[in-house]
């Protein structure tokens, strides 16, 4: 039975098993959610992001993939590195977008991680307007099986956890 919680706040202090970050493709750090992570969990992820870049992933993490690391110096045990799609009004990426969430849910289990915390994924610096990745995202971690019982969506600022509370409710 899984739990889906919605939180207004910050990623990174969150207390739960495993942290997902918004990450670019080079999994060598960004702005957003990407840069708190790596700010507040000090430089043990950023070596294990590294040593992956130089082992399976030589050309970057693929969107819609992700990948786990050490969570450093974070209250949480491991972050599960996604990359978002960038919004495109040409072309529909939603699929990307949802297996961004199905993905780290598969590392998540691997992991035995029962909380997961998720950002609002691409609806940042790749622009995906709020309220259909709030859509994405719940219709997609609902429909995905999993071991994870609490999913926790934690949203950065009013407008985003309003849709996501919509779409929750
Ligand atoms: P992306 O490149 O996938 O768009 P961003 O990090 O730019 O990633 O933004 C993703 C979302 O994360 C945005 O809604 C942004 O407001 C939010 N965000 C930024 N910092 C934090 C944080 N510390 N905790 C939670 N969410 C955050």
């Amino acid at each position: 039975m899984t739990t889906i919680t919605l939180v207004q706040g910050d990623i990174t202090r969150q207390s739960v098993d495993a942290i997902v970050n918004a990450a670019n493709s080079s999994l060598l750090g960004g702005g957003g959610v990407d840069g708190a992570i790596h700010r507040r969990g000090g430089p043990a992820i950023l070596e294990e992001c590294r040593a992956l870049r130089a082992s399976r992933y030589g050309r970057g993490l693929p969107t819609g993939q992700a990948v786990a690391t050490t969570a450093g110096e974070l209250d949480a045990r491991w972050v599960i590195h996604t990359v978002g799609p960038v919004f495109a009004d040409s072309e529909d990426r939603s699929e990307l977008l949802a297996s961004c969430y199905r993905e780290a849910l598969r590392v998540a289990d691997g992991l035995g991680a029962r909380s997961v915390a998720f950002p609002a994924v691409s609806t940042g610096v790749y622009r995906w307007p709020i309220q259909d990745a709030a859509r994405i995202a719940v219709e997609t971690v609902r429909s995905t099986d999993t071991a994870v019982e609490e999913i926790r969506f934690v949203l950065f600022d009013e407008r985003a956890y309003e849709a996501f509370a919509a779409q929750a409710g």
